[in-house]
C-alpha cells in the first residue's frame, strides 16, 4: 500500500497526540488533569437538549438533510447576526451551515487552493488552517503573531511575490491560542490588502460571545468592504457547549459561499435535521446560558492570572476566549516545560510551538475544566516550579 504524499506531509493532529499522552499517563495510574483542548466541561443547556430529544423522535428528521442546511436554520443564523451585529445577510446566498466549523475551514482550501498556491496562515494558529493547505497541495506562508505586534500579523512583512501567489488568508479574533483581540484599524488594513492582491479572507470567529470586562468582539464583516473579500466561520460549539454536536456555519461573500457549497455537496450530506432544529433553539432561545458560561470563564481566568502571577509569571487579564497564553519560565522551551508539567504534575498543557514556530517559548492553558480541578492543576504546577 502506498499512501498519498499529501498525507505523508501532514503533521500528526495536535490533540490526537495529546490524547495519546494522556492515555499513556493514565495507564500508569496518574490522575491526569488536562488543560489541553478547549472543550467545555459543562453540559449543553437543557432547553437545547430538550429540543434535540423532541426532534429526534420525528421521522421527518431521519432522512437526508439538505446539502445547504434547513432554510429555517439559515434564517436563524441571519437573524442572530442581525440582532448581534446589526448586519443583514441573505439566508439563501450568504449563509451555509457546516458540520462543525472545522469541516468548512478544512474544505475551503479545496475550493480556492491549487497545488503551489499560497495560503497566509497565522502563526501560532488553529492547526486546521495549515493542515487544509497541505491537503490541497498548497504552501502555507506563516504570519508571526508576537507579543510585540499585539498578536496581529504584520501584513507589510508579507513579501509582495508571496502576496501575489496567495489565494486565501486565515484570521481568528478573539484568537486561539493567544486570546488576543483585533482592532478595527487592523481589519481595515486586511480588507485593503485582500483587495490589492485578490485574496479571500476567512475570519474564524468561534469565540465572539466569550468576552469579559465589557469587551464586545467585532465581526470582521462589519468592516467596510469586508463582504467583498471575505467570509466568517462560526460555530455553536463554544458559545453553547455543543462541541460534540458538530454544527457551525460560514457566512459572507456569496461567491465564496457558493464555491464552498459546491465542494461540500459533493462530499457530505449536511447536518442531522434534529440538530439543526436544536440549533435554531440555541440561537433564538434564552441567552442567559451564555452569560452563565462567561461568568464561569471569568472566574477561572482570574484564578489562573492570579496564580501565575504568584509564581512570577505575569499575564495580562484576557478580554476574550477560554485560553490563557503565557511565557514559560526562563531556561525552558515550550516543549520542555509542557513535558515537565506532565511528568511532575500530571497536568497537560499544550506547548505553544505546536501551534506554529512563533509559539515557541509559550504554552496555553484552557479554562474548560471544573474550578476544583483547575485549582488542583495550578497547585501541582506550582510545586514543579
Ligand atoms: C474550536 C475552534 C474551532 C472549531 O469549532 P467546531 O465548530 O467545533 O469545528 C475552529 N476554530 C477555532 C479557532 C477554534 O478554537
Amino acid at each position: 500500500m502506498r499512501e498519498a504524499q499529501r498525507i505523508a506531509n501532514l503533521p500528526p493532529y495536535l490533540f490526537a497526540e495529546i490524547d495519546r499522552k494522556i492515555a499513556a499517563k493514565r495507564a500508569e495510574g496518574v490522575d491526569v488533569i488536562s488543560l489541553g483542548i478547549g472543550d467545555p466541561c459543562e453540559p449543553t443547556p437543557r432547553h437545547i437538549i430538550d429540543a434535540l430529544c423532541r426532534e429526534a423522535n420525528e421521522p421527518v428528521n431521519h432522512r437526508y438533510p439538505s446539502y445547504f442546511g434547513l432554510p429555517a436554520f439559515r434564517q436563524a443564523i441571519a437573524g442572530w447576526y442581525r440582532k448581534r451585529f446589526g448586519l443583514e445577510f441573505n439566508s439563501e446566498t450568504e449563509v451555509l451551515p457546516l458540520v462543525g466549523s472545522k469541516e468548512g475551514i478544512a474544505h475551503i482550501h479545496i475550493a480556492y487552493v491549487d497545488p503551489g498556491d499560497v495560503v497566509l496562515v497565522p502563526d501560532p494558529g488553529y492547526p486546521v488552517y495549515h493542515a487544509g493547505t497541505i491537503l490541497a497541495g498548497g504552501i502555507s506562508h506563516f504570519m508571526p503573531l508576537t507579543a510585540e505586534n499585539g498578536y496581529l500579523p504584520d501584513l507589510t512583512a508579507v513579501p509582495a511575490d508571496i502576496a501575489a501567489r496567495a489565494k486565501l488568508m486565515f484570521l481568528n479574533y478573539p484568537n486561539n491560542p493567544t486570546a488576543a483581540v483585533a482592532t478595527a484599524a487592523f481589519f481595515e488594513e486586511v480588507v485593503a490588502f485582500a483587495k490589492e492582491y485578490g485574496i479571500v479572507v476567512a475570519h474564524d470567529f468561534p469565540y465572539s460571545e466569550i468576552t469579559f470586562d465589557g469587551y464586545e468582539a467585532p465581526s470582521f464583516l462589519s468592516t467596510a468592504g469586508a463582504r467583498d473579500v471575505g467570509v466568517e466561520f462560526h460555530s455553536l460549539s463554544k458559545t453553547y457547549n455543543m462541541t460534540g454536536w458538530r454544527i457551525g456555519w460560514v457566512l459572507g461573500n456569496p461567491e465564496v459561499i457558493e464555491a464552498l457549497g459546491r465542494v461540500k455537496s459533493n462530499i457530505d450530506s449536511g447536518i442531522f435535521n434534529a440538530i439543526q432544529k436544536a440549533g435554531i433553539v440555541a440561537l433564538e432561545g434564552p441567552q442567559d446560558c451564555v452569560e452563565d458560561m462567561k461568568r464561569i470563564y471569568l472566574r477561572r481566568r482570574d484564578l489562573v492570572v492570579r496564580t501565575l502571577g504568584e509564581l512570577g509569571i505575569k499575564v495580562e487579564p484576557t478580554r476574550a476566549t477560554i485560553y490563557i497564553w503565557f511565557k514559560v519560565p526562563p531556561g525552558h522551551t515550550s516543549a520542555s516545560f509542557a513535558d515537565l508539567v506532565l511528568e511532575k504534575a500530571g497536568v497537560v498543557i499544550p506547548a505553544g510551538a505546536a501551534y506554529g514556530p512563533s509559539g515557541e517559548g509559550y504554552v496555553r492553558i484552557s479554562l474548560t475544566v471544573p474550578d476544583d480541578r483547575l485549582k488542583e492543576a495550578l497547585d501541582r504546577m506550582a510545586q514543579t516550579m
